[in-house]
């Protein structure tokens, strides 16, 4: 079988599409034959090495996707059920979506809901779960429609694109941050009301600034949320899930104490079965259909070592999906 393979030896990094045997898969008590991966930011710094994404060689990467049980020893999962993963480690720390087969633990599958497509599922992948997980944080935060209007910064990317199809589906005014002023046209046929530059958010901010944002999905970090953080309403929310900008947080307390801001992390890889479930369900009842034609680039297993490259200088919009079966 081929499988994408991450090998380092004396401290020399190498990746390359590899023959390996299915007796080589790690441990594990369900084996699925994957159709369906996608490139995430996450994929794109291990494959090419940036960031200590990858701590055990060699690895497969893809920390996703989608396929068909081949071998079970779970009770819950039966051969040619049809299934999806996401998060668990996978593709950090144990084999993942980026070859053929993975052998994994049952825990970590999703059955694929009813009404979505394997295809579908990875066209969403990490990136729309995690979008969904934030819009979620938001409701939970008691942010509804008619709060006011929600930020999604990072918006061409694979969490932002989804974050705006949702937002704008359940009836939000969204308005999108880009740094690709080239993707105005896409963010607005997401579902975006407006679109503002990037460069907007990165200046040095004011610990408070107007009020603008009742809610607000960031996917950049450093000094864009602290931007958006100084410019959020009385009682706004901020899921933040992302640092494509940089890991820093360059904000002041006052937000919190003056505004009553809530500033909401949200993780998608031990997100536990129940709400995995649930968020799942809710993608599949909200994304528009014409979401899945807009926002996808398809690569093979062979190709995914440049997109990878791509995704990392900036020039993907929307998904990267990898066709394997
Ligand atoms: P993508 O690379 O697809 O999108 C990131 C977007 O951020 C880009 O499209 C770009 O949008 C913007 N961006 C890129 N570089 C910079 C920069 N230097 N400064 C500011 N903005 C930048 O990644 P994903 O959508 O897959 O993931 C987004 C973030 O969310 C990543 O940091 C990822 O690690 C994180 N993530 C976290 C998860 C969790 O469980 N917490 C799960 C999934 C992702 P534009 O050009 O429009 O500005």
């Amino acid at each position: 079988m081929q499988a994408l393979l991450i090998e380092q030896s004396d401290g020399a990094y190498h990746v390359a599409l590899s023959d390996i045997s299915p007796q080589q898969l790690p441990p594990g008590n369900v084996t699925v034959n994957i159709n369906w991966s996608g490139i995430n930011y996450k994929d794109a710094r291990a494959i090419t090495g940036k960031g200590k994404i990858i701590r055990q060689f060699p690895m497969v990467p893809g920390i996703d996707f989608s396929g068909t049980v081949h071998h079970s020893e779970d009770p819950r999962f039966h051969v040619g059920q049809q299934v999806l993963l996401t998060g668990f480690g996978v593709g950090e720390t144990h084999w993942g979506g980026l070859a053929e087969q993975a052998r994994v633990n049952g825990d970590w599958l999703v059955p694929l809901p009813e009404g979505l497509t394997e295809r579908q599922a990875m066209i969403l992948g990490t990136a729309g779960f995690t979008a969904m997980l934030c819009v979620m944080a938001l409701e939970e935060g008691g942010i509804t429609p008619d709060k006011g209007e929600v930020l999604v910064t990072g918006a061409s990317g694979g969490v932002g694109s989804t974050a705006i199809a949702l937002l704008s589906a359940l009836g939000y005014q969204v308005t999108a941050v880009s740094g690709r002023e080239s993707n105005t046209d896409y963010l607005h046929q997401l579902g975006a009301v407006n679109v503002l530059p990037r460069s907007e958010f990165t200046a040095e901010s004011r610990p408070l600034e107007k009020q603008r944002w009742a809610g607000a999905i960031d996917t950049v970090g450093d000094k864009v949320l602290a931007s958006v953080l100084a410019q959020m309403r009385y009682s706004g929310v901020v899921a933040a899930c992302g640092l494509a900008g940089g890991f820093a947080l360059p904000a002041t307390v006052m937000p919190f104490i003056l505004r009553n801001v809530r500033l909401q992390g949200v993780d998608s890889v031990q997100t536990p079965a129940g709400r995995r479930i649930e968020a799942w369900k809710r993608l599949v009842k909200t994304v528009p259909v014409s979401f899945y034609q807009q926002a996808t680039t398809e690569v093979t297993l062979s190709e995914a070592i440049v997109a990878a490259q791509r995704l990392l200088d900036n020039k993907v919009t929307g998904r990267t999906l990898v066709k394997i079966g």
